[in-house]
């Protein structure tokens, strides 16, 4: 089998919306157990096969001790689920009814019906867009926005490293970041962080990181990699250039969840709301898996573990409505 829909008008068991390691993991469980899932794997909405299509080196992946790139990895995981039966559509979701049974969920070009749906969009890391810090210039060459994810690579080792944020993520990774750079600057646009005033407290009194109050993130440059910053003081508009091994953006996430238009219960902070310890969502039958409900971890392992869990709780819903 190709992976191509043969006939999209009909209805499916499960549709799989997004493609990361949670879409693909559910892909895999879901197909394994005959369910014949349909995975919707974006197109516009961001790159198929999600956030390590960005990056390079995936090293803490289990399983591959040498380290996988991003796209590797994502590649095989595309085929391990295409080789159980999955049938993958290359379009964003751009709209879904779950008021109605079976569920219509709407591409770009298609419309599909489905009784259970399993929401697996991720997030969307913010950048700053400044000159420099964009895709084909110096992003993924010493720019980045996840330090847990990039600050032990060789190219940060015992340099210094500029954190861009002010809540306690920002303050998490410049901590997480003193364990390899030289010296961490933690940059904050006003004269106050919104961290947590014990996280707040640590940052300030850690010997490796300097917060340097009231800037913004002017412009990235280096030659092959990024070599200095140019920072700007947002009263004065004083700019000024210094040296720099990294650059980490740490000023939130976006979760995927436009297309559903308010219908499953969010977080405050746009996140899809789980029952604990589960997938299942608000609407019975509609299940979260991976960073789209996940605000805290945002890994590829533990996207991957709960895209297993969202095809497990979908394959027993369904079972236990008769509907498989
Ligand atoms: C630069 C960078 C480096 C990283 N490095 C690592 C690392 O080394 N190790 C690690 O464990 N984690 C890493 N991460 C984090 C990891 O990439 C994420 O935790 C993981 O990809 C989340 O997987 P996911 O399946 O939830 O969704 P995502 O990977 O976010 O994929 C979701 C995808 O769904 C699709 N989609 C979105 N909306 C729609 C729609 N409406 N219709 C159809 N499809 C849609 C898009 O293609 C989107 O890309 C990194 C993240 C970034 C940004």
């Amino acid at each position: 089998m190709n992976g191509l829909l043969q006939d999209p008008m009909e209805k499916r068991k499960l549709i799989i919306i997004g493609s990361g390691p949670a879409a693909f993991t559910a892909a895999i469980y879901a197909a394994r157990a005959n369910l014949a899932p349909l995975i919707y794997e974006g197109f516009f909405s961001g790159p198929a096969g999600g956030q390590l299509m960005t990056t390079t080196e995936v090293e803490n992946y289990p399983g591959f001790p040498e380290g996988i790139t991003g796209p590797d990895l994502m590649e095989q995981m595309r085929k391990q689920a295409l080789r159980f039966g999955t049938q993958i559509l290359t379009e964003d979701v751009t709209a879904i009814d779950l008021k109605s049974r079976p569920f219509v969920v709407t591409g770009s070009t298609t419309s599909t019906e489905a009784e259970a749906v399993i929401i697996a969009t991720g997030a969307t890391a913010r950048r700053l867009d400044v000159p420099g810090a964009r895709d084909g210039e110096f992003w993924q060459k010493g720019v980045t926005a996840c330090a847990v994810c990039d600050g032990a690579a060789p190219l940060f080792r015992n340099k210094d490293l500029y954190v861009f944020g002010g809540g306690d993520t920002a303050v998490e990774e410049a901590i997480f970041l003193t364990k390899y750079g030289k010296k961490v600057y933690l940059v904050h646009r006003r004269d106050a962080l919104r961290a947590s005033k014990i996280m707040s407290e640590r940052a300030m009194s850690h010997p490796k990181i300097e917060v340097i109050w009231n800037h913004v993130l002017s412009s990235v440059e280096g030659d092959n990699v990024v070599g200095s910053i140019t920072l700007e003081d947002v009263h004065s508009g004083q700019k000024t250039k210094r040296e720099a091994g990294g650059v980490f953006f740490a000023i939130g996430h976006s979760p995927n969840t436009g297309f559903l238009a308010g219908q499953v219960a969010v977080h405050p902070n746009g996140y899809i709301q789980v029952k604990p310890g589960t997938s299942y969502t608000s609407v019975d039958g509609v299940f979260a898996a991976g960073d789209v409900q996940d605000h805290v971890y945002r890994q590829a392992v533990t996207a991957a573990g709960s895209g297993c869990m969202a095809a497990l709780d979908a394959e027993r819903w369904l079972s236990e409505r008769r509907l498989i």
